[in-house]
């Protein structure tokens, strides 16, 4: 079954590979693990831990954009979006906007020239624009945070509020005219873990009309390490739709397989990209019908992307 996932960390391997010298085999370690999943289109995020500078910034989504390009169709509009291509299409997503330090509208315009269609403003991190679900509580989105949101609305770049803390996830809410995306987040009342949400946030943004992505990674998906698989996070997309529809469902897995520094974390049965299929299944064991799951795997994103990009 076809699935548009909304959060791969490509970059993050391609920087890794660069850095270790060694030669970028983009369609090994990226295309072939994906089609093995039937992932046929994927957000490419670009992720910055918090202190990367806007050149640094600009580099990485260069070599991501340059690396995909080579190899397949990178999606830069709602018409080239496809539901019929047969090799693993992609369009860029930025995790973090720490290298914007000044003139917040003029770099979101320069990272949508560079290709970024969704972003979210920082990963854990306290920025210039906004605070991460590790800053201060009390602190949430800036008055340029707030420029950078307008700015986004203004140009179609998607906001993702994945890793907002509560109160920028509040602020941008209010400030954003678009619906947002929390492209790789599960329920915090089935998993306690800080990065999750709260069905007061999972309720907000479906009113929005926005989607959450649900995200394979274990420590998500439950705090009892046997828990932690494809039937949890079935139970994760059952509570969103019992609070929000199901229509604000999507997938947003988040692998890391292919990162040397998570090789250890923990595996279970849908925690690598050729796993994906494992996720349709368990939905289906959930009691979801045959068209919710088409539409949790792929539609519901799709609808959105045409829609906003
Ligand atoms: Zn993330």
């Amino acid at each position: 079954m076809r699935i548009l996932n909304l959060h791969d960390d490509i970059a993050a391997e391609l920087r890794e590979r660069r850095e270790q010298g060694k030669r970028l085999s983009f369609r090994r370690s990226h295309m072939n693990r994906l089609m093995a999943g039937e992932i046929l289109t994927s957000a490419a995020a670009c992720w910055f831990r918090g202190d990367e500078t806007f050149e640094e910034m600009e580099s990485l989504i260069g070599i991501t954009r340059k690396e995909i390009t080579k190899h397949t169709k990178l999606i830069l509009s709602a018409d080239d979006l496809s539901d019929a291509n047969t090799e693993p299409e992609f369009f860029l997503s930025v995790e973090g906007m720490c290298g914007i330090t000044d003139h917040p509208k003029q770099r979101i315009r320069q990272l949508y020239e560079l290709g970024v269609r969704m972003a979210s403003l920082t990963w854990n991190e306290t920025n210039l624009l906004a605070t991460g679900t590790e800053g201060d509580p009390a602190r949430g989105l800036t008055k340029k945070g707030k420029k950078a949101v307008e700015a986004m609305n203004e140009l179609g770049m998607v906001i993702d509020v994945s890793h907002a803390n509560e109160h920028t996830f509040w602020d941008i809410l209010n400030v954003s005219e678009k619906p947002v995306i929390a492209s790789h987040s599960n329920c915090r009342s089935l998993c306690n873990a800080q990065r999750n949400l709260t069905d007061q946030q999972i309720a907000a943004i479906a009113v929005s009309g926005g989607l959450i992505g649900m995200n394979a990674y274990g420590p998500f998906i439950a705090e009892e390490e046997e828990k932690r698989g494809a039937r949890m996070l079935a139970k994760h997309a059952r509570h969103i739709a019992s609070i929000a529809g199901s229509e604000h469902i999507a997938c947003g897995f988040d692998y890391t397989d292919f990162l040397a520094e998570y090789a250890n974390n923990s595996k279970h049965d849908l925690s690598m990209a050729k796993d994906a299929q494992r996720f349709p299944e368990a939905l289906s064991e959930e009691g979801f019908s045959e068209e919710e799951i088409r539409n949790i795997t792929f539609g519901n994103a799709f609808r959105f992307l045409k829609e906003n990009l």
